[in-house]
């Protein structure tokens, strides 16, 4: 009952996969979450007996605080949330209609919203409070043709991370952001596989002249919700190769 308890939304596939598998090296407990439970038992097997999984819709908002309930109740805390859980749609602005955008909205911000006000909830009470970490990505911070929604998504979620953080420092709560650059994951073989000229675009600006590992962004957060992060709060972390600052 003494080990810290972290939840990782998305921690079935990719930079969750990879950030729930850190976590539980440095010596917590992980609860991940995705709606596709066959993936999400994969995943379980293979991140072993600190990993504890659950099959839920971060965008099911009813569901979540009964979630957050049964956590607290099975494992006594809750100390770190990773608010991973996210999806993509790449189309011309002119094909995407009120559904797709509100589809994609759900997921990656109001889902973020709606699980993070009730862990805030819970962390409020805690001794140690708590830290939340929001994944952004590089289409919060330049402008991506065909991901109209999830640019929306993703500008929103670093507003919010600075929001909650100035909220949210008084109580000893902190708040912070990564941003992650192009990372392999299925998610950006989704993206760019069947897109050549998108991707010698991304090659083109990230200075370091490779795309990311999943571990990259894994590392990040590993650091940023240790204590030696403590008076790290409110940041939109770049983990990107210098993409974000290429020319
Ligand atoms: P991924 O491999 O597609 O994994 C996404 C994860 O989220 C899966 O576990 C998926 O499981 C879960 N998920 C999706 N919708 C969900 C929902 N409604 N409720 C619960 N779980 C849900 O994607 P990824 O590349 O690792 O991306 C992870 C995060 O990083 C996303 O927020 C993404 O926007 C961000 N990001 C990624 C990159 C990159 O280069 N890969 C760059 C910038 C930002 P189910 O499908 O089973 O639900």
């Amino acid at each position: 009952m003494n080990k810290k308890v972290a939840i990782v939304t998305g921690g079935s596939s990719g930079l969750g996969f990879a950030t729930a598998q850190q976590l539980i090296a440095d010596g917590m407990t992980v609860i991940i979450t995705g709606r596709d439970g066959e993936k999400l038992q994969g995943a379980k097997q293979s991140l072993g007996d600190h990993c504890v999984a659950k099959q839920i819709d971060t965008s099911d908002f009813d569901a979540l605080p009964g979630f957050i309930e049964d956590i607290v109740s099975n494992y006594g805390s809750i100390d770190v949330l990773v608010n991973n859980a996210g999806i993509n749609m790449k189309k011309p602005v002119a094909d995407v209609s009120n559904e797709d955008f509100q589809k994609i909205l759900d997921v990656n911000l109001t889902g973020v919203f709606a699980l993070s006000r009730e862990v805030i909830k819970v962390m409020s009470t805690q001794e140690t409070k708590g830290v939340i970490i929001n994944i952004s990505s590089m289409a919060a911070q330049y402008g991506l043709p065909y991901v109209i929604a999830y640019s929306a998504s993703k500008t929103a979620i670093d507003g919010m991370t600075r929001a909650l953080a100035v909220e949210l420092g008084p109580v000893g709560i902190r708040v912070n952001a990564v941003a992650p650059g192009f990372i392999h994951t299925p998610m950006t073989a989704k993206a760019l596989d069947s897109d050549p000229a998108r991707k010698a675009k991304v090659m083109g600006r990230t200075p370091m002249g490779k795309m990311g590992e999943p571990q990259d962004i894994a590392d990040a957060i590993s650091f940023l919700v240790s204590d030696r992060a403590k008076f790290i709060h409110g940041v939109v972390l770049a983990v990107d190769g210098g993409n974000s600052i290429g020319f």
